[in-house]
Protein backbone atom coordinates (compact mmCIF):
# COMPACT_ATOMS: atom_id res chain seq x y z
CA UNK A 1 0.00 0.00 0.00
CA UNK A 2 1.03 3.53 -0.61
CA UNK A 3 1.32 6.24 1.30
CA UNK A 4 2.65 9.80 1.25
CA UNK A 5 5.29 11.62 3.20
CA UNK A 6 6.02 15.38 3.24
CA UNK A 7 9.31 16.83 3.68
CA UNK A 8 9.43 20.73 4.97
CA UNK A 9 12.33 22.58 4.75
CA UNK A 10 14.13 26.09 5.28
CA UNK A 11 17.20 27.63 4.99
CA UNK A 12 18.34 28.84 8.06
CA UNK A 13 18.80 32.65 8.72
CA UNK A 14 18.49 33.22 4.74
CA UNK A 15 17.39 36.57 4.74
CA UNK A 16 21.08 37.92 6.09
CA UNK A 17 22.20 36.66 2.95
CA UNK A 18 20.03 38.95 0.92
CA UNK A 19 20.54 41.89 3.52
CA UNK A 20 24.43 41.08 2.53
CA UNK A 21 24.37 40.43 -0.63
CA UNK A 22 21.41 42.17 -2.38
CA UNK A 23 18.04 40.41 -3.73
CA UNK A 24 19.58 39.40 -7.01
CA UNK A 25 22.44 37.48 -5.24
CA UNK A 26 19.71 36.15 -2.71
CA UNK A 27 17.76 34.67 -5.92
CA UNK A 28 20.93 33.00 -7.50
CA UNK A 29 21.88 31.31 -4.34
CA UNK A 30 18.25 30.31 -3.53
CA UNK A 31 18.66 28.82 -7.32
CA UNK A 32 21.84 27.04 -6.59
CA UNK A 33 20.13 25.58 -3.51
CA UNK A 34 17.34 24.23 -5.41
CA UNK A 35 20.05 22.64 -8.00
CA UNK A 36 20.83 20.64 -4.93
CA UNK A 37 18.18 19.86 -3.63
CA UNK A 38 16.76 18.28 -6.89
CA UNK A 39 19.43 16.22 -7.75
CA UNK A 40 19.09 14.89 -4.68
CA UNK A 41 15.73 13.99 -5.33
CA UNK A 42 15.99 12.53 -8.28
CA UNK A 43 19.46 11.09 -7.38
CA UNK A 44 18.01 7.62 -5.29
CA UNK A 45 14.00 7.17 -5.45
CA UNK A 46 13.10 3.38 -4.38
CA UNK A 47 11.33 1.41 -6.61
CA UNK A 48 7.62 2.83 -7.71
CA UNK A 49 7.96 6.00 -5.81
CA UNK A 50 7.19 9.46 -6.96
CA UNK A 51 8.27 12.67 -6.07
CA UNK A 52 7.26 16.24 -6.55
CA UNK A 53 9.45 18.86 -5.48
CA UNK A 54 8.54 22.10 -5.35
CA UNK A 55 9.50 26.01 -3.94
CA UNK A 56 6.67 27.04 -1.51
CA UNK A 57 8.02 30.43 -0.87
CA UNK A 58 10.89 32.42 -0.43
CA UNK A 59 13.45 29.93 1.16
CA UNK A 60 11.16 27.03 1.91
CA UNK A 61 10.82 23.71 -0.35
CA UNK A 62 8.43 20.66 -0.41
CA UNK A 63 9.29 17.51 -1.27
CA UNK A 64 6.22 15.02 -1.12
CA UNK A 65 6.75 11.25 -1.81
CA UNK A 66 4.36 8.86 -2.68
CA UNK A 67 5.01 4.77 -2.59
CA UNK A 68 5.05 2.01 -0.56
CA UNK A 69 8.36 3.20 1.72
CA UNK A 70 7.35 6.79 1.41
CA UNK A 71 8.46 6.80 4.81
CA UNK A 72 11.98 5.67 4.93
CA UNK A 73 12.11 7.64 1.38
CA UNK A 74 11.46 11.04 3.81
CA UNK A 75 13.82 10.32 6.14
CA UNK A 76 16.74 9.14 3.57
CA UNK A 77 15.49 11.99 1.62
CA UNK A 78 16.33 14.75 4.83
CA UNK A 79 19.39 13.20 5.67
CA UNK A 80 20.84 13.90 1.48
CA UNK A 81 19.53 17.54 1.84
CA UNK A 82 21.82 17.74 5.00
CA UNK A 83 24.75 16.53 3.43
CA UNK A 84 24.11 17.79 0.20
CA UNK A 85 24.28 21.59 1.74
CA UNK A 86 27.38 20.75 3.71
CA UNK A 87 29.27 21.79 0.30
CA UNK A 88 29.69 25.53 0.75
CA UNK A 89 28.48 27.59 -1.82
CA UNK A 90 30.71 30.21 -3.63
CA UNK A 91 29.93 33.54 -4.32
CA UNK A 92 32.87 35.69 -5.70
CA UNK A 93 35.60 34.40 -3.16
CA UNK A 94 33.39 34.19 -0.52
CA UNK A 95 32.36 30.86 1.05
CA UNK A 96 28.69 30.59 2.48
CA UNK A 97 27.42 28.06 4.64
CA UNK A 98 23.56 27.04 4.69
CA UNK A 99 21.39 24.99 6.54
CA UNK A 100 17.93 23.59 6.97
CA UNK A 101 15.38 23.50 9.19
CA UNK A 102 13.03 20.18 8.00
CA UNK A 103 9.67 19.09 9.63
CA UNK A 104 8.31 15.85 7.99
CA UNK A 105 4.66 14.19 8.39
CA UNK A 106 3.40 10.89 6.78
CA UNK A 107 -0.23 9.48 6.26
CA UNK A 108 0.89 7.00 8.22
CA UNK A 109 0.18 9.18 10.94
CA UNK A 110 -3.75 10.66 11.30
CA UNK A 111 -3.34 12.89 8.35
CA UNK A 112 -5.29 11.85 4.99
CA UNK A 113 -5.66 15.07 2.80
CA UNK A 114 -2.48 17.29 1.78
CA UNK A 115 -4.07 20.49 3.95
CA UNK A 116 -3.26 18.42 6.98
CA UNK A 117 0.29 17.02 5.84
CA UNK A 118 1.41 20.29 4.97
CA UNK A 119 0.34 21.58 8.34
CA UNK A 120 1.52 18.58 10.91
CA UNK A 121 4.79 18.89 8.49
CA UNK A 122 4.80 22.68 9.26
CA UNK A 123 4.46 22.27 13.02
CA UNK A 124 7.55 19.35 13.58
CA UNK A 125 9.45 22.28 11.49
CA UNK A 126 8.88 24.91 13.59
CA UNK A 127 9.16 22.51 16.80
CA UNK A 128 12.91 21.94 15.49
CA UNK A 129 13.56 25.53 14.80
CA UNK A 130 12.38 26.38 18.40
CA UNK A 131 15.71 23.99 19.43
CA UNK A 132 18.02 25.80 17.38
CA UNK A 133 18.53 25.71 13.67
CA UNK A 134 19.53 22.91 11.33
CA UNK A 135 16.97 20.33 12.74
CA UNK A 136 15.14 17.39 11.50
CA UNK A 137 11.95 16.73 12.92
CA UNK A 138 8.77 14.24 12.79
CA UNK A 139 5.69 15.25 13.35
CA UNK A 140 3.79 13.36 16.67
CA UNK A 141 0.56 14.06 17.97
CA UNK A 142 2.38 15.66 21.38
CA UNK A 143 3.98 18.62 19.35
CA UNK A 144 0.26 19.98 18.88
CA UNK A 145 0.19 20.33 22.33
CA UNK A 146 3.80 22.08 22.69
CA UNK A 147 2.66 24.22 19.73
CA UNK A 148 0.09 25.39 21.95
CA UNK A 149 2.02 25.29 25.75
CA UNK A 150 4.45 27.80 23.50
CA UNK A 151 1.82 29.79 22.53
CA UNK A 152 0.40 30.21 26.02
CA UNK A 153 4.22 30.59 27.17
CA UNK A 154 4.70 34.04 25.00
CA UNK A 155 1.53 35.20 25.87
CA UNK A 156 2.41 35.35 29.51
CA UNK A 157 5.72 36.31 28.93
CA UNK A 158 4.50 39.20 27.00
CA UNK A 159 2.38 40.41 29.60
CA UNK A 160 5.32 39.85 31.83
CA UNK A 161 7.42 42.08 30.04
CA UNK A 162 4.56 44.54 29.89
CA UNK A 163 3.72 44.61 33.46
CA UNK A 164 7.57 44.56 34.76
CA UNK A 165 6.83 41.34 36.06
CA UNK A 166 10.66 39.53 35.45
CA UNK A 167 13.23 40.10 37.63
CA UNK A 168 17.11 39.77 37.55
CA UNK A 169 19.54 37.75 40.06
CA UNK A 170 23.35 38.04 39.87
CA UNK A 171 26.00 35.80 40.43
CA UNK A 172 29.12 36.78 41.82
CA UNK A 173 32.39 35.54 40.22
CA UNK A 174 35.42 35.66 42.58
CA UNK A 175 39.55 35.71 41.84
CA UNK A 176 41.53 32.72 42.15
CA UNK A 177 43.91 34.54 43.90
CA UNK A 178 42.58 37.23 46.31
CA UNK A 179 39.07 35.19 46.88
CA UNK A 180 37.48 38.86 46.15
CA UNK A 181 34.42 39.15 44.36
CA UNK A 182 35.48 40.80 40.67
CA UNK A 183 32.33 40.93 39.22
CA UNK A 184 28.76 39.43 39.20
CA UNK A 185 26.60 38.12 36.15
CA UNK A 186 22.61 39.56 35.69
CA UNK A 187 20.38 36.19 34.88
CA UNK A 188 16.90 36.85 34.21
CA UNK A 189 14.30 34.97 36.24
CA UNK A 190 10.81 34.56 35.81
CA UNK A 191 8.36 33.87 38.07
CA UNK A 192 4.75 33.14 36.83
CA UNK A 193 1.69 32.93 38.78
CA UNK A 194 0.18 29.79 36.95
CA UNK A 195 3.30 28.20 35.36
CA UNK A 196 5.33 28.99 38.43
CA UNK A 197 9.45 29.83 37.94
CA UNK A 198 10.06 29.37 33.92
CA UNK A 199 14.28 28.80 33.54
CA UNK A 200 15.60 31.15 31.19
CA UNK A 201 16.54 28.13 29.21
CA UNK A 202 12.91 27.77 28.08
CA UNK A 203 11.76 31.27 27.52
CA UNK A 204 14.64 32.92 26.18
CA UNK A 205 14.67 30.40 22.91
CA UNK A 206 10.90 31.14 22.53
CA UNK A 207 11.88 34.95 23.12
CA UNK A 208 14.43 35.16 20.27
CA UNK A 209 11.79 33.24 18.17
CA UNK A 210 9.03 35.66 18.59
CA UNK A 211 11.42 38.71 18.42
CA UNK A 212 10.10 39.39 21.77
CA UNK A 213 13.92 39.13 23.03
CA UNK A 214 14.48 42.61 21.59
CA UNK A 215 12.11 43.94 24.14
CA UNK A 216 14.04 41.68 26.84
CA UNK A 217 17.52 43.16 26.05
CA UNK A 218 16.11 46.35 26.80
CA UNK A 219 14.82 45.32 29.99
CA UNK A 220 17.67 43.68 30.98
CA UNK A 221 20.13 46.53 30.38
CA UNK A 222 17.77 49.21 31.24
CA UNK A 223 17.25 47.18 34.54
CA UNK A 224 21.07 46.66 35.13
CA UNK A 225 22.10 50.17 34.84
CA UNK A 226 19.19 50.70 37.19
CA UNK A 227 20.96 48.20 39.80
CA UNK A 228 24.70 49.93 39.27
CA UNK A 229 22.63 53.48 39.82
CA UNK A 230 21.54 52.12 43.07
CA UNK A 231 24.81 50.30 43.91
CA UNK A 232 26.72 53.01 43.32
CA UNK A 233 24.73 55.42 45.49
CA UNK A 234 25.32 52.97 48.67
CA UNK A 235 28.57 53.27 47.53
CA UNK A 236 29.32 50.05 45.87
CA UNK A 237 31.36 49.94 42.48
CA UNK A 238 31.02 46.55 40.74
CA UNK A 239 31.10 45.06 37.08
CA UNK A 240 27.62 43.61 35.87
CA UNK A 241 28.26 41.19 33.19
CA UNK A 242 24.54 40.46 31.09
CA UNK A 243 23.96 37.90 28.34
CA UNK A 244 22.88 39.41 25.11
CA UNK A 245 21.77 36.64 22.52
CA UNK A 246 22.79 36.88 18.92
CA UNK A 247 19.82 38.59 17.57
CA UNK A 248 20.21 42.13 19.21
CA UNK A 249 23.78 42.01 17.35
CA UNK A 250 21.75 40.58 14.14
CA UNK A 251 18.73 42.86 13.87
CA UNK A 252 19.47 45.31 16.78
CA UNK A 253 21.58 47.87 17.64
CA UNK A 254 23.53 47.00 20.97
CA UNK A 255 25.66 49.35 20.80
CA UNK A 256 23.09 52.20 20.94
CA UNK A 257 21.21 49.87 23.34
CA UNK A 258 23.99 50.41 26.03
CA UNK A 259 25.13 53.82 25.71
CA UNK A 260 21.24 55.26 25.88
CA UNK A 261 21.12 53.31 29.17
CA UNK A 262 24.23 54.31 30.38
CA UNK A 263 23.53 57.90 29.93
CA UNK A 264 19.96 57.47 31.22
CA UNK A 265 20.99 56.22 34.49
CA UNK A 266 24.18 57.73 34.26
CA UNK A 267 26.87 54.74 34.61
CA UNK A 268 29.84 54.16 33.60
CA UNK A 269 30.35 51.76 30.41
CA UNK A 270 33.50 50.48 31.37
CA UNK A 271 31.27 48.77 34.53
CA UNK A 272 29.38 46.77 32.14
CA UNK A 273 30.67 43.89 30.55
CA UNK A 274 28.34 42.15 27.89
CA UNK A 275 28.37 38.10 27.32
CA UNK A 276 27.64 36.78 23.70
CA UNK A 277 28.29 33.68 22.10
CA UNK A 278 30.36 31.63 19.85
CA UNK A 279 27.77 31.67 17.40
CA UNK A 280 27.32 35.80 17.95
CA UNK A 281 30.39 35.87 16.78
CA UNK A 282 30.69 33.99 13.95
CA UNK A 283 27.16 34.64 12.32
CA UNK A 284 28.09 37.53 10.60
CA UNK A 285 31.71 38.24 11.22
CA UNK A 286 32.89 41.66 9.90
CA UNK A 287 29.52 43.51 11.59
CA UNK A 288 30.39 41.75 14.39
CA UNK A 289 33.84 43.01 14.85
CA UNK A 290 33.33 46.62 14.07
CA UNK A 291 30.20 46.59 16.97
CA UNK A 292 33.23 45.24 19.36
CA UNK A 293 35.56 47.71 18.29
CA UNK A 294 32.59 50.08 19.02
CA UNK A 295 31.77 48.65 22.29
CA UNK A 296 35.70 48.29 23.61
CA UNK A 297 35.54 51.92 22.64
CA UNK A 298 32.84 53.17 25.22
CA UNK A 299 34.73 51.00 27.91
CA UNK A 300 32.44 47.99 27.61
CA UNK A 301 34.21 45.10 28.25
CA UNK A 302 33.17 41.49 26.17
CA UNK A 303 33.26 38.24 27.02
CA UNK A 304 32.86 35.07 25.43
CA UNK A 305 30.05 32.18 26.91
CA UNK A 306 29.95 28.96 26.96
CA UNK A 307 33.05 28.89 25.11
CA UNK A 308 33.71 25.42 23.99
CA UNK A 309 30.46 24.32 22.65
CA UNK A 310 30.22 26.31 19.66
CA UNK A 311 33.04 27.02 17.12
CA UNK A 312 34.81 29.53 16.36
CA UNK A 313 37.73 30.14 13.87
CA UNK A 314 41.08 30.92 15.97
CA UNK A 315 41.62 33.36 13.39
CA UNK A 316 38.62 35.05 13.96
CA UNK A 317 39.01 34.88 18.03
CA UNK A 318 42.57 36.55 17.77
CA UNK A 319 41.28 39.67 15.70
CA UNK A 320 38.10 40.12 17.78
CA UNK A 321 38.35 42.64 20.74
CA UNK A 322 37.73 40.58 23.60
CA UNK A 323 38.34 40.57 26.91
CA UNK A 324 37.29 37.23 28.45
CA UNK A 325 36.98 33.54 27.71
CA UNK A 326 34.21 31.64 29.32
CA UNK A 327 34.47 27.75 29.62
CA UNK A 328 31.97 26.24 29.66
CA UNK A 329 30.05 24.21 32.46
CA UNK A 330 29.92 21.12 30.50
CA UNK A 331 33.71 21.23 30.83
CA UNK A 332 34.07 22.25 34.13
CA UNK A 333 32.02 19.16 35.14
CA UNK A 334 34.13 16.67 34.41
CA UNK A 335 37.32 17.78 35.82
CA UNK A 336 38.99 15.23 37.89
CA UNK A 337 41.35 15.18 40.90
CA UNK A 338 43.59 12.96 38.99
CA UNK A 339 43.60 15.45 35.77
CA UNK A 340 42.27 12.65 33.22
CA UNK A 341 39.46 14.55 31.93
CA UNK A 342 40.90 18.13 32.28
CA UNK A 343 42.36 18.44 28.81
CA UNK A 344 39.86 20.90 27.57
CA UNK A 345 39.91 22.94 30.28
CA UNK A 346 43.60 23.47 30.70
CA UNK A 347 43.85 24.37 26.80
CA UNK A 348 40.96 27.03 27.04
CA UNK A 349 42.81 28.31 29.59
CA UNK A 350 46.18 28.16 27.68
CA UNK A 351 44.55 29.83 24.93
CA UNK A 352 43.22 32.57 26.60
CA UNK A 353 47.07 32.87 27.95
CA UNK A 354 47.92 33.54 24.59
CA UNK A 355 45.52 35.65 23.54
CA UNK A 356 45.93 38.18 26.90
CA UNK A 357 42.79 37.21 27.69
CA UNK A 358 40.88 36.27 31.22
CA UNK A 359 39.48 33.10 31.55
CA UNK A 360 36.54 32.28 33.47
CA UNK A 361 35.34 28.64 34.28
CA UNK A 362 31.98 28.71 35.15
CA UNK A 363 29.59 25.87 37.19
CA UNK A 364 32.39 25.51 39.46
CA UNK A 365 30.57 23.01 42.11
CA UNK A 366 32.79 21.37 43.68
CA UNK A 367 35.94 21.98 46.17
CA UNK A 368 38.35 19.54 43.49
CA UNK A 369 37.02 21.69 40.57
CA UNK A 370 38.16 24.64 42.64
CA UNK A 371 41.18 23.48 43.34
CA UNK A 372 42.46 22.26 40.22
CA UNK A 373 41.19 25.78 38.54
CA UNK A 374 43.23 27.50 41.07
CA UNK A 375 46.21 24.93 40.73
CA UNK A 376 46.21 25.98 36.68
CA UNK A 377 45.82 29.43 37.59
CA UNK A 378 42.21 29.95 35.63
CA UNK A 379 41.92 33.75 36.59
CA UNK A 380 38.01 33.67 37.86
CA UNK A 381 35.57 31.06 39.05
CA UNK A 382 31.70 31.50 39.37
CA UNK A 383 29.47 28.40 40.65
CA UNK A 384 27.28 26.72 43.38
CA UNK A 385 30.18 26.50 45.43
CA UNK A 386 30.82 29.79 45.63
CA UNK A 387 27.14 31.68 45.49
CA UNK A 388 23.84 30.58 43.69
CA UNK A 389 22.51 33.60 41.44
CA UNK A 390 20.91 35.89 44.38
CA UNK A 391 19.05 39.13 44.51
CA UNK A 392 20.05 42.06 44.78
CA UNK A 393 20.34 42.94 48.25
CA UNK A 394 22.28 39.91 48.93
CA UNK A 395 24.77 40.88 46.54
CA UNK A 396 24.75 44.05 48.70
CA UNK A 397 25.97 41.94 52.19
CA UNK A 398 28.21 40.29 50.37
CA UNK A 399 30.10 43.56 48.85
CA UNK A 400 29.95 44.60 52.45
CA UNK A 401 31.65 41.60 53.73
CA UNK A 402 34.22 42.16 51.59
CA UNK A 403 34.41 45.90 52.11
CA UNK A 404 34.47 44.94 55.86
CA UNK A 405 37.42 42.61 55.31
CA UNK A 406 35.83 39.10 55.86
CA UNK A 407 37.14 36.72 53.50
CA UNK A 408 35.23 35.04 50.87
CA UNK A 409 35.28 31.61 50.57
CA UNK A 410 33.21 28.71 48.72
CA UNK A 411 29.92 28.32 50.81
CA UNK A 412 29.43 24.31 49.46
CA UNK A 413 27.03 23.90 47.06
CA UNK A 414 23.90 23.24 49.68
CA UNK A 415 24.11 26.96 50.70
CA UNK A 416 21.35 28.02 48.25
P1 LIG B 1 24.70 31.35 31.00
O1 LIG B 1 24.82 32.78 30.59
O2 LIG B 1 25.79 30.45 30.61
O3 LIG B 1 24.50 31.39 32.57
C1 LIG B 1 24.98 30.44 33.46
C2 LIG B 1 23.89 29.50 33.90
O4 LIG B 1 24.48 28.48 34.70
C3 LIG B 1 22.83 30.15 34.78
O5 LIG B 1 21.61 29.47 34.54
C4 LIG B 1 23.34 29.83 36.19
O6 LIG B 1 22.33 29.85 37.16
C5 LIG B 1 23.86 28.44 35.97
N1 LIG B 1 24.89 28.08 36.95
C6 LIG B 1 25.80 28.89 37.53
N2 LIG B 1 26.60 28.20 38.37
C7 LIG B 1 26.19 26.91 38.30
C8 LIG B 1 26.61 25.69 38.97
O7 LIG B 1 27.55 25.67 39.76
N3 LIG B 1 25.94 24.56 38.64
C9 LIG B 1 24.90 24.56 37.77
N4 LIG B 1 24.29 23.39 37.53
N5 LIG B 1 24.47 25.68 37.14
C10 LIG B 1 25.11 26.84 37.41
P2 LIG B 1 20.26 30.24 34.26
O8 LIG B 1 20.16 31.45 35.12
O9 LIG B 1 19.18 29.23 34.30
O10 LIG B 1 20.45 30.76 32.77
C11 LIG B 1 20.57 29.87 31.71
C12 LIG B 1 20.93 30.56 30.45
O11 LIG B 1 19.87 31.42 30.03
C13 LIG B 1 22.14 31.47 30.55
O12 LIG B 1 23.32 30.73 30.44
C14 LIG B 1 21.91 32.39 29.39
O13 LIG B 1 22.33 31.78 28.20
C15 LIG B 1 20.41 32.53 29.36
N6 LIG B 1 20.04 33.77 30.03
C16 LIG B 1 19.86 34.03 31.34
N7 LIG B 1 19.56 35.32 31.54
C17 LIG B 1 19.56 35.91 30.31
C18 LIG B 1 19.34 37.26 29.84
O14 LIG B 1 19.13 38.22 30.60
N8 LIG B 1 19.40 37.46 28.49
C19 LIG B 1 19.69 36.44 27.63
N9 LIG B 1 19.75 36.72 26.33
N10 LIG B 1 19.93 35.19 28.05
C20 LIG B 1 19.86 34.93 29.37
MG1 LIG C 1 26.28 34.06 30.69
MG1 LIG D 1 27.49 30.16 30.16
Amino acid sequence: RNSVALVHADLDGFQRYNDSFGYAAGDDLLVSVADRLSAAVSADLPPRTQATFARIGGDEFVVALCGPTADEAADALADQWVKCLQTPFMREETELFLSLSMGIASTTNSACDFESLMKEAGTALNAGKATGNGNTRKFHEDMACETLDRVQLESRLRVALRNDKLDLHYQPKYCTVTGRIVGVEALLRWHDEKLGSVSPCKFIPLAEQTGLIMDINKWVVTHVCRQLRSWSGLGFEIPVSFNLSAAEFIHGDPVRLIAAACESHDVSPSLLEVEITESTLMYDVEAACECLTQLRGMGVSISIDDFGTGYSSLAYLKRFNLDTLKIDRSFVEGITADGSENGICRAVIALARSLSLKVVAEGVETTEQNDWLVAESCDYVQGFLWSRPVPAREIQLLLLEASQGTQNRPRGIAAA
